[in-house]
C-alpha cells in the first residue's frame, strides 16, 4: 500500500504534507504506522498543486525514494496552493517502477492517487475515451500508432484505474461520482481489490476507503481546511477514521461521508 495525503483550504506549501508533520509523507515513506501491506514506500513519489496562473495543476513525479531527492525540500517549501495532493509508492508485485506508474495521475484539472491493488481486467471495460481518437491524430509521420486518447499511461494497475476515472471527467461527472462509479464497478468484478482513491480538482477533494485506512481532519477556522490522508500526519486531536467502503467529499462547504 502506498500512502497518500491531500489538502483543501487556506493556501499552504507541500512541505505541510511531506516534511513538517511528525508523521508526514517523508516519515511514512520509511516508517508508516498503519500500513497493512508492504513495509516501506520507496518505489517513487509524486505531488501536484494548483497555481492561479495556470488552468491545469502542476505535477512533479519521480521513480526514486522520496528521501533521495535532494531538490525536493526547497521545491516543496515554495510550491504553495489551496489544494495539494501527494503520494509515496510501494509498487505492487509485478508492477513496473517508473514515473508513469507513480501518482498523481492527471487529466485536465483532476489529480488522482491510488492505495491498493486491482486486477486490470476489473476496469478494462471502463478504460478509454469514448471517441477512441488516436493520440497522434493528424500526424502523418505517426499513422498507425496504437496509442489512443485515454489509454493508461503505464501497465501499473493504478494507471488503469486512473484511465477508468478520467473519461468520467470528460463526460462531465463530478469527482465523487466518478470515483464511486469506478470503485463500485471494480470492487464487484474483483472482490479482493483494495481501492482507496484520493482525487482533487482544485475546488474539491474526493476519496474512497475500500480495503485500507483513511483519515480526515477538518479545521473549520478561516485559516483552516481539510486534510485527508491514509494515516494521520500528526498527533493533533481531531483526526477521524473514515469507515471502510465509503466515499468522502470535501469542499469549502464542509466534509461529507457516505456509504459506497
Ligand atoms: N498497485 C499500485 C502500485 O503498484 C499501488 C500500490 C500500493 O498501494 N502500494 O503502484
Amino acid at each position: 500500500m502506498c500512502r497518500h495525503a491531500a489538502w483543501l483550504g487556506a493556501p499552504r506549501t507541500l512541505t505541510s504534507l511531506i516534511h513538517e508533520p511528525d508523521n508526514g509523507l517523508l516519515k511514512q515513506s520509511y516508517a508508516p504506522r498503519l500500513q497493512r501491506y508492504g513495509t516501506v514506500n520507496a518505489d517513487g513519489y509524486g505531488m501536484g498543486w494548483y497555481d492561479p496562473a495556470h488552468p491545469e495543476p502542476v505535477r512533479y513525479r519521480r521513480a526514486v525514494p522520496i528521501w533521495t531527492d535532494a531538490n525536493l525540500p526547497a521545491l516543496a517549501r515554495i510550491a504553495r496552493s489551496h489544494c495539494l495532493l501527494a503520494a509515496v509508492r510501494s509498487a505492487t508485485v509485478g508492477m513496473p517502477v517508473e514515473e508513469t506508474a507513480t501518482a498523481p495521475f492527471a487529466d485536465g484539472r483532476w489529480l488522482l492517487s491510488h492505495n491498493g491493488r486491482v486486477a486490470r481486467d476489473a476496469v478494462s471495460d471502463l478504460v478509454g475515451d469514448p471517441t477512441g481518437a488516436p493520440e497522434n491524430a493528424g500526424d502523418p509521420e505517426d499513422a498507425g500508432g496504437s496509442k489512443h486518447v485515454g489509454d493508461p499511461e503505464s501497465s501499473c494497475d493504478s494507471a488503469w484505474l486512473a484511465a477508468a476515472v478520467f473519461p468520467r471527467r470528460r463526460a462531465g461527472l463530478p469527482l465523487g461520482e466518478a470515483l464511486a462509479e469506478v470503485v463500485s464497478h471494480a470492487g464487484a468484478k474483483d472482490p479482493g481489490a483494495r481501492l482507496n482513491l484520493l482525487a482533487c480538482d482544485g475546488a474539491s477533494l474526493a476519496a474512497t476507503a475500500w480495503g485500507d485506512t483513511l483519515f480526515v481532519h477538518h479545521d473549520d477556522r478561516p485559516c483552516g481546511g481539510v486534510l485527508v490522508a491514509s494515516e494521520p500526519l500528526d498527533e493533533r486531536p481531531g483526526w477521524r477514521a473514515v469507515p471502510d467502503r465509503s466515499l468522502l467529499l470535501a469542499s469549502p462547504g464542509g466534509v461529507h461521508v457516505q456509504p459506497l
